[in-house]
This record gives structure tokens, sequence and C-alpha cells, in this order.
């Protein structure tokens, strides 16, 4: 049997991020089994699925390299194979046509939210017989529903507008095992004669997930274990259709830092946040991988190895909290491993660096492979390379003006004229020039090193003098070393 798993979001605008590691644990699943992911785009809210929305998705799955196996399913263009199946559970007795109005339902929770607010009264008063049977007049109200209609009862005008429901089994559990939650069920008395179609004929989300999950085969469902009382709900429509039910793991969703679960008060709950304030991909999914999963105690798990070991024993049963510290090192690893074109590729994109000169992007790219081990995300990579981009003449403010003394710029002077004479203008050289001018000059590293990276950087983080002495390149270190000398004899 081939292993068929899907990641079935409703658009919202953007992919999000619990919704981004549903994704992935669908499609390490399907790899791991050699099996196919599929995605469904669960469209039936007109309203909120706009191609915008729809295309979030697109974008934030193909960001993060998780591609379908095939063509994306379209949850609401498949609205008339949903009737049909609702059509046929109607013919075998699984379903049935409720005329109950919507005024009715309402007059019937009404009644019993009065019941159960009489029983209170009925407590202080000390009626306590009288309590207790309001108290199960309430309980009868406010049950799960089972229409009357179940049985066969007509409506008194048959032309009445209907829904159509299922017919909830009488009693017994509905229970299965759950991959991650282990044996879970309800007594079938929970369950309510759920509305399959609407008075205006559209279906409903619990028959088209159920359809649309057996007609593409899956055969494995990952998800949110917010969808745990949807299954004991959509279980009794398999069982009419006698369809198999595909195995479940129902995951803890993400909490926020503080523990409680995710939410806009958290802040960046799409991955295009995350690629905005740049992540990587393979960083962001082997941090989501982790939250969630584990394999030991790894941490980096490049996705070869998530592939090769991705199973649904090593999904958690608690809820993973995000912690940003540990996102950020993740990231790191990875942008300390990545292509130095590509890094560089990534940060010419963002704002700022988009309009920087040839000479400029060329600094940043003979820096790159010795400035991405201090960088966490390209945002942190672009403020690790500022030093690079043409700031003359740099303005020497605060504390560093300290270093620039009478004293400390002759000596300065004197090293640019051994600058000056250089052939070779690499780090080594460069560095070698500089501990022999230390010797000569019988000064230590502290009387000269200040002041130059100060001439150079301003003062804004830069890795050894040397190699800022290198990427600069000759004219423009030179020249911003002349800035600063010639601000003395002005
Ligand atoms: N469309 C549902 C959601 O976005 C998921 C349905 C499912 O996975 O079964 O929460």
């Amino acid at each position: 049997m081939t292993v068929i798993t899907r990641f079935a979001p409703s658009p919202t605008g953007y992919l999000h991020i619990g919704g981004a590691r549903t994704a992935l644990f669908n499609w390490l699943y399907a790899k791991a089994n050699d099996g196919k992911f599929l995605l469904r785009i669960e469209d039936t809210d007109r309203e909120r699925s706009t191609e915008d929305a729809v295309q979030a998705i697109f974008d934030g799955l193909n960001w993060l390299g998780i591609k379908p196996d095939d063509e994306p399913y379209f949850q609401f263009q498949r609205a008339d194979r949903h009737r049909e199946v609702v059509q046929q559970m109607i013919e075998n007795g699984h379903a049935f046509k409720c005329y109950t109005t919507q005024e009715e339902l309402t007059a019937r929770r009404d009644e019993g939210e009065a019941k159960r607010r009489e029983a209170k009264e009925a407590i202080k008063s000390g009626d306590e017989a009288r309590a207790a049977e309001l108290r199960s007049e309430a309980d009868a109200l406010l049950a799960p529903y089972r229409s009357p209609y179940r049985d066969g009862k007509q409506p008194n005008d048959p032309g009445s507008p209907y829904v159509v429901r299922l017919k909830a089994p009488d009693d017994g559990r509905v229970e299965f095992n759950d991959d991650v939650q282990g044996d879970v069920g309800v007594d079938t008395k929970n369950i309510d004669d759920l509305v399959l179609l609407r008075a205006d004929g559209t279906p409903t989300y619990m028959i088209a997930v159920v359809v649309d999950d057996h007609d593409m085969g899956v055969t494995q469902v990952i998800r949110g274990d917010d969808h745990l009382a949807n299954t004991y709900r959509q279980i009794p429509i398999y069982q009419a259709m006698g369809w198999n039910l595909p195995k479940y793991a129902h995951v803890p969703l993400i909490h926020g830092p503080d523990g409680k679960k995710l939410s806009k008060r958290h802040g960046a709950l799409g991955v295009e946040a995350y690629r905005d304030m740049g992540y990587l991909p393979e960083g962001m999914n082997n941090y989501l991988l982790r939250l969630g999963w584990s394999h030991g105690d790894d941490e980096i798990i490049p996705q070869d190895k998530a592939i090769e070991w991705f199973g649904t024993d090593g999904l958690g049963k608690a809820p993973g909290r995000l912690d940003f510290d540990k996102m950020k090192s993740v990231n790191a690893h990875y942008i300390a491993q990545a292509d130095d074109d590509r890094l560089c590729d990534l940060l010419f994109e963002r704002d700022g660096f988009a309009q920087l000169s040839n000479v400029e992007k060329s600094r940043i790219r003979s820096a790159m492979s010795d400035i991405k081990g201090r960088a966490a995300t390209i945002e942190e990579l672009g403020n690790q390379v500022q030093f690079l981009l043409d700031l003359r003449p740099i303005e020497i403010t605060g504390k560093l003006k300290k270093k620039m003394s009478q004293d400390a710029l002759e000596r300065l002077s004197k090293l640019t004229i051994r600058f000056k004479d250089l052939s070779n203008w690499e780090n080594s050289a460069l560095t070698a020039e500089i501990s022999n001018f230390c010797a000569d000059e019988e000064i230590g590293m502290g009387m000269i090193g200040p002041t130059l990276r100060a001439a150079l950087t301003g003062g804004a983080p830069a890795p050894d003098l040397g190699l800022v002495l290198e990427w600069l390149g000759r004219d423009e270190a030179l020249s911003r070393i002349k800035d600063q000398l010639d601000k003395v004899s002005d």
C-alpha cells in the first residue's frame, strides 16, 4: 500500500508556522515511506479564500521546499462529489433530511440555558429534588443534537427548507488508536446528528474532509490536536460509507514562549515573516521539525537525515514552545554552512542592499566566507557587513574619539607609510606589517589597533584588522585613514 499524506490548509492570508510544521511532518512522513504528499486547499469559505490567500500558502510552502507530488486539490471544486456521497448516505439510511429550523435550534438552546439557571436558583432555595429535575431537563436540551427527523418523521410542509444530517450512531463508542495520543474515544451520545449539507445545498467541512481524504487515498493524517474532536465526528461518516479509516496522528499545537497557545499577541505567525527576518528555509524546517518531534538529543537535523529518521513515534505529546534563541542558533548553523554566493544574493535582495554599488557588493562577496559565521540571520549578516559600505568620511564619535589623540594619529600616519609600500594587500601580509610595526616602534597592539579600527570602521562590528584592510581594498582603506589624518592637519 502506497503511503499517502496530505496538508489541507484553509487559506487565511499566510502560511501559519503551525501549518508549516504540519505540512513538514506530512511531507517527511511521505518521503520517509516512499509515499506521496498531497496538498488540498480547503477553500470552501469563499470570502476568505481569495487568490492572494491561496497564493500565500503556495509561496510559503515553496519557500520551505515542501512540494506536493501532484497538482493541488481545491475542495470547493469537489462540491458535486461531496453532494453525491451525501445522497448515497441518505439512500443507505445513514443520513436524513432535517427540517428543524435555526430558530427552533436556538430556542432549544435558550430553554436549556434557562433551565440550568433555574436549577441554580432551586439549589439556593434548598429544593434539591427540583434542581435535579431541572438539571436533567437542561442536560437533555443542551446535549449534542439528535433530530426528531432521524427516524422518518415527516415535515408539515414537504416543501420546507431542510439540511441533511448524519444519523449519528445510537450507542457504543467511537474509538481509535492515535499515533500520538494513544487509544482515544468518546461515547456516541456525545456525537450530534451533524450537518452534512446546508439548506443552500453546500457541503460542510465535515463531509468534505472525509470524502476528499478518502478519494485522495490518504493513508495517514497528521494534523493539530485541535482537530481531535472533529475526528470523532468524522469517523461515523467513514463507517456509514464502509470506508477504511486513515491512520491519525494528532499533534499538540505550538505554544508561544510564555507557554500559552500561539496567537497574534506573540507576533510573527506566518512563515513569510521569518523569511523577511532573514531565516533560511533549511533552518526554519530544522527548527519546526524539532518543535514537536525528536530523535534522541539531536538538534541539527539536515533534511536527508530527517527523511531517513522521521516517523510518528518521534512525535511528542507535550506542546512545543517557540524559543527564538534556539531558532536563531539553529539558523546560525545553516548560515555558516550556506554557499557564499547564495548568502550574497539573499542579502542583496534586502532593503538597503539592492542599490549598493558593484564595488561595495564585491567587498561583501570577498568577506562573506569569514563573516557568515558571525550572523544568525541574513538580517544580522547585513549588520555585520555595514563597515564595508561606502561610509566616507567616517564620523568618529563618543568613546572612539579618545582613540584619535594627536599621538595615536601620528602613529597611524607612520603605519600608513608602511602600508603604502606593501605590494601584497592581503590579510597575512597586512597583519604581519602591523606586528612588525609594533615591534619596531616597541609598542603594544593596543597602541595602534583601536585607532586603526576606528579609522577603518567607525566602530562598527568587524573582524580582524588584516581582513578588514584586505576586504576594503587598498584605495578605500588608505582613503579612510587619510580622512582621519587630514582632520588633524586641517
Ligand atoms: N483545513 C483545516 C485547517 O486549516 C485542516 C483540516 C485537516 O487537516 O483535516 O485547520
